[in-house]
């Protein structure tokens, strides 16, 4: 829409500007019949001669002006001198045709209508209320010129005259005015109709979709940045059940009202989806745009909905994903992809949470040569499929990374030792992506066949990253990480301390995450019953000393991991 309506000003702005060029035509032609009478009457060929070349000369400067006037002009449209140019154009014209209306024989000139041409232009370009001034502006003018030229004791016919003139001037004013505004009224109306959702009264999805082009455009060049957030009401398939569509359609409305109210003035809310909303914030934060966040969450979460306490959390509230670019996003693309990744967090970390955009992904591509980038985006790509495929175990590889990032700093790791055991964490269960949906989601025990393809995803992952030298060390910890201290793991049955140190460690991780998650086959257990699973497992699945270790590591951080598990992972 904001192209048809630049195109719309482009093509009247044309138009206008092929009217001025005429109306200058004409002055020349009437410059030109001025001299050509004074020459008849001094009947002299030089005089005549030099006058023709005059009068052509004349049209040509005035004509060349013109086109410089309209180039820089057009440059300048966005400009805040747009203003002063056209006034200065006005000036420019209005001067014009009073110095002809006086050299064709003032108050007896028949040039008075050339008037109308900067009326009508000036009334289509900006409106009534301009068209109708310089109306009275010409009208005086005429008036003037018309009084000024006849003494005021004769009878003044071209005064006379001249009013009828004065009346088809602001007549013509008056009624172009009207249709400008009536025009400009009904396009307002159907560019709403088309940008609007019709039930919610927000901005709809491709009217968004136009703005962050835009404003991404706009904070590309002003070197600002653009906040998005993404927001899904949560658990409203069972309220939609529960109370039935219209009901439902009853809280997006009240919800829509709720954004529309809280980012007035700072950005656009829009209906991206079905239940799901998207608000751009321009010369936004990140830390501000989650402030932004926060305030909706609160106000949702406050506020009673009808029936609410029927639904699984007993509250009507809703999950936010931020994002930034260029902080966190290069391009729109990426600032969608990282906003959703943000508010599928946020549901996983229980709902009715706001979380940004974090990737262990953009830690991992500063240390890659750059030859491998390309190989880096499509394990993103990969994880993200995971992620998708894998409901159950979403966020499970961040939660995995921050159990080692601890365990790191307790067991003093080497820096070098540090980020291989970071990226292993990340990357570990990178050969799922062969594994399908409803294998990884499976409630009931696995056959064999599945089993089989579930315990070779060790292998797949160090064939996906095998190609990336530069994350050669990470690959024992991507093969070990399910090899069990008793030798009974897989793939290699590897026991004791020839399974990687490093790899020990990642197969605690994972597996209290494992433990202390939503699983398919098996229920949530908490920080307690986890920690005695991995007593109990102590010296047959881990190594006892890790497991030591990890154990105070988990009482240490109880509040920090518990933050994190239910509000979402620091960035
Ligand atoms: P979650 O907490 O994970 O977001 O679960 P959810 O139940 O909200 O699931 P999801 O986000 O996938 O929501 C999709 C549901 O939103 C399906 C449909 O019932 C509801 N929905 C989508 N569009 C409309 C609409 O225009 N009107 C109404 N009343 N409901 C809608
Ligand atoms: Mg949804
Ligand atoms: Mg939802």
């Amino acid at each position: 829409m904001h192209n048809f309506e630049n195109n719309r000003k482009k093509q009247i702005y044309e138009v206008l500007s092929i009217v001025k060029l005429l109306s200058l035509f004409f002055c020349g032609i009437i410059f030109f019949s001025q001299y050509h009478s004074l020459i008849q009457n001094n009947n002299n060929m030089i005089f005549s001669e030099l006058n023709i070349g005059t009068t052509l000369s004349f049209c040509i400067v005035l004509f060349l002006i013109y086109q410089i006037w309209i180039i820089t002009s057009k440059k300048m449209s966005d400009s805040q001198n747009f203003k002063l140019t056209n006034a200065l154009e006005l000036i420019f014209f209005i001067s014009l045709f009073s110095g002809l209306i006086i050299l064709s024989g003032k108050h007896t000139s028949q040039y008075k209508f050339l008037f109308l041409f900067v009326i009508i232009t000036s009334t289509i370009q900006f409106g009534k209320k301009l068209g109708l001034s310089i109306a009275v502006i010409s009208s005086t003018i005429i008036l003037v010129i018309d009084l000024m030229g006849m003494p005021l004791n004769e009878v003044n016919t071209f005064f006379e005259i001249d009013l009828v003139l004065v009346g088809i001037f602001l007549l013509t004013a008056w009624l172009l005015g009207d249709y400008v505004k009536v025009e400009a009224h009904y396009r307002k109306q159907i560019l709403n109709l088309a940008n609007i959702d019709e039930l919610t009264g927000l901005y709809n999805h491709r009217y968004f979709q136009e703005s962050l082009d835009k404003y991404i455009m706009e904070a590309k060049n002003s070197n600002q940045p653009v906040s998005l957030l993404f927001i899904d009401i949560d658990y409203f398939k069972n309220y939609n059940d529960l109370f039935g569509h219209i009901a439902g359609d009853k809280v997006l409305n009240e919800i829509s009202n709720i954004l529309k109210s809280l980012v007035k003035g700072i950005g656009i809310a829009a209906r991206y989806g079905g239940e799901e909303f998207g608000i751009i914030l321009p010369a936004t934060s990140e830390s501000e745009a989650i402030g932004v966040g926060e305030k909706i969450r609160n106000v949702i979460e406050s506020k009673y909905f009808e029936g609410q306490e029927n639904l699984p959390s007993g509250n009507l509230t809703i999950s936010v994903g931020v994002s930034t670019f260029p902080h966190k996003a290069k391009s729109k693309k990426e600032l969608l992809n990282s906003a959703d990744d943000a508010l599928y967090r946020a549901k996983f970390f229980n709902k009715n949470k706001v979380e940004s955009y974090y990737s262990v992904l953009e830690e991992l591509k500063q240390d890659i040569k750059e030859e491998h980038i390309d190989l880096i985006s499509s394990i993103k790509t990969f994880i993200s499929v995971i992620n998708a495929k894998d409901r159950y175990t979403f966020g499970h590889t961040e939660r995995v990374v921050i159990y080692c990032k601890l365990m790191a700093d307790k067991l003093n790791l080497s820096e070098e030792d540090k980020r291989i055991l970071k990226y292993g964490a990340y990357l570990h269960d990178i050969g799922k992506i062969q594994i399908s949906k409803e294998i990884l989601n499976k409630k009931m025990p696995l056959t064999n066949k599945e089993w089989e393809a579930i315990k070779h995803h060790p292998q797949n992952g160090v064939t996906i990253i095998k190609p990336v030298t530069s994350l050669e060390k990470v690959i024992p910890l991507i093969l070990h990480h399910h090899e069990r201290y008793d030798g009974k793991g897989y793939p290699d049955n590897l026991k004791g301390g020839n399974i990687p140190y490093l790899a020990r460690i990642l197969t605690l991780a994972d597996s209290f995450d494992a433990m202390t998650s939503n699983r398919p086959y098996q229920p949530v257990k908490s920080y307690e019953e986890a920690i005695e699973e991995l007593k109990m497992c102590s010296g047959s699945q881990f190594d006892p000393l890790l497991v030591e270790a990890f154990i105070e590591v988990i009482n240490k951080n109880k509040d920090y991991l518990n933050s994190f598990r239910f509000k979402g992972s620091p960035t």
